[in-house]
C-alpha cells in the first residue's frame, strides 16, 4: 500500500485514551507523518505508567497526559498539531469535532469508554479502530459503520452489564472505580502498531481488516477470528443527517427550534428522601457524585436515600433558560440533537 506524503499530512486523528496503547498509537502516526492529531484522556502521568509509555517521562508526574504527549509529540515532529481535551470521551468531546476525523483511535480500557466511542463514531458515519491489552495479550477490532458495532458485539449479557453501570435516571450514580488492566509495553507495541497499520488503510480509502486480531505474547500465538456485529435493531444505530449549521449558540436559539434532546441528564437539585432537604446541584448528571462527594452535609448521606431531580429533555418551560450550553454539559463543537413535531434535527455547534 502506497499512501500520499501529503494525504497523511492532512489526515486528521483522534486518539482517545493516552495509556501504553494510546502512547504507541500517538508515537507511529506522528512518525509516519500525520500531523494533526486529537487526544483525549482525563489522567495525569503516574509513576507505574512510565515502564510501558514510551512518550513519558520521569519529570511528567502529576501532569495531564494530553499536554506530555502534545509537547513528546512536537518534539519528533515540530509542524504536529495537537488539539488535546483533557475530559472523558462521555462527555467531553464535541460530535462535530469527531465528525471532522478520518478515523478515530480506541485505546481504552473500559467497555463504557468503547460503548461512548461507538455511539459518537455511529452518528456521523466514522470508523474506528479499537484495541485492548492485558499482560502479554491484546485484541485489535476495526468498526465500520453498517458492518460491525462494538454495542452489537457485546451481546445481551454484555450490554446488561454495560446498562447496570450506566447511569440511570433518578439514581445518584457513584463514580465507576476505574479498572485499570495490567498492561505490557510488548502488548501495547504490537497492539498499537496493529491499529495504526490499520488507520492508514483507513485514509488511504482501501479495504480495513474486518477480522478480530488476536495476539498472544505468552505463546506467540497469532489469530484471526470471523468478526461481524450488527444487529438491526440495536438502539445505538442512529445516523445523524442532515446535520445543519447553527445560527446562534445559546439555548434560547435552540428551544426556538424545538426539544434539545440530551446525552446526560441535567440535575437542578437533590432531595433527602428522609429529611425533606433539597439541596441546589445545577449540574450535568455525571458530575453529581463529585458534588455530593464535595458536600460535608450530603456526603454523610447514603446514595439510596438521596433523589435527584433531573432533566433528559429541555423544552421551552425549561426554568432555567439563562443557562450557558457548557452549563448544560453540552461540550464545545457539539451537534445537537432537537426533538421537533415533524421529527428530529441535529444542529452544529
Ligand atoms: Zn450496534
Amino acid at each position: 500500500m502506497n499512501i500520499d506524503a501529503d494525504r497523511l499530512r492532512e489526515a486528521r486523528v483522534m486518539v482517545v485514551g493516552c495509556g501504553a496503547l494510546g502512547n504507541e498509537v500517538l508515537k507511529n502516526l506522528v512518525l509516519l507523518g500525520v500531523e494533526h492529531v486529537v487526544v483525549v484522556d482525563f489522567d495525569v502521568v503516574e509513576q507505574g505508567n512510565l515502564t510501558r509509555s514510551v512518550l513519558f517521562r520521569c519529570s511528567d508526574v502529576g501532569k495531564p497526559k494530553v499536554g506530555v504527549v502534545k509537547d513528546a509529540l512536537k518534539e519528533i515532529n515540530a509542524n504536529v498539531d495537537v488539539t488535546t481535551i483533557f475530559g472523558d470521551i462521555a462527555y467531553d468531546v464535541g460530535l462535530a469535532l469527531v465528525r471532522q476525523m478520518d478515523v478515530i483511535m480506541g485505546c481504552v480500557d473500559s467497555r463504557w469508554a468503547r460503548y461512548c466511542i461507538q455511539r459518537l463514531c455511529t452518528r456521523v458515519g466514522k470508523t474506528w479502530i479499537d484495541g485492548g491489552i492485558i499482560g502479554m495479550e491484546g485484541t485489535m477490532r476495526v468498526f465500520v459503520p453498517k458492518v460491525n458495532c462494538y454495542a452489537c458485539s457485546l451481546g445481551t449479557e454484555g450490554m446488561d452489564e454495560l446498562r447496570r453501570r450506566v447511569p440511570c435516571a433518578g439514581v445518584i450514580r457513584q463514580t465507576e472505580a476505574a479498572g485499570h488492566a495490567p498492561t505490557t509495553s510488548v502488548a501495547a507495541s504490537v497492539i498499537g502498531a496493529w491499529q495504526v497499520a490499520e488507520a492508514l488503510k483507513v485514509i488511504a480509502g482501501v479495504e480495513v481488516e474486518k477480522r478480530m486480531c488476536y495476539y498472544d505474547g505468552d505463546n506467540l500465538n497469532v489469530q484471526k477470528a470471523v468478526f461481524e456485529a450488527w444487529d438491526d435493531d440495536c438502539a445505538l444505530h442512529e445516523e445523524w443527517t442532515p446535520i445543519e449549521p447553527a445560527k446562534e449558540c445559546s439555548l434560547a436559539w435552540l428551544l426556538g427550534l424545538g426539544v434539545v434532546v440530551l446525552d446526560d441528564a441535567f440535575v437542578d437539585y437533590v432531595v433527602n428522601r428522609e429529611t425533606g432537604e433539597r439541596t441546589e446541584v445545577m449540574l450535568p448528571a455525571h458530575r453529581v457524585a463529585d458534588f455530593v462527594k464535595r458536600h460535608t452535609q450530603l456526603s454523610i448521606v447514603p446514595m439510596p436515600k438521596l433523589y435527584q431531580h433531573e432533566y433528559m429533555e429541555v423544552d421551552s418551560s425549561f426554568p432555567y433558560p439563562m443557562l450557558s450550553l457548557e452549563e448544560l454539559g453540552i461540550p464545545a463543537h457539539d451537534i445537537v440533537k432537537i426533538k421537533t413535531s415533524t421529527g428530529y434535527r441535529y444542529v452544529e455547534l
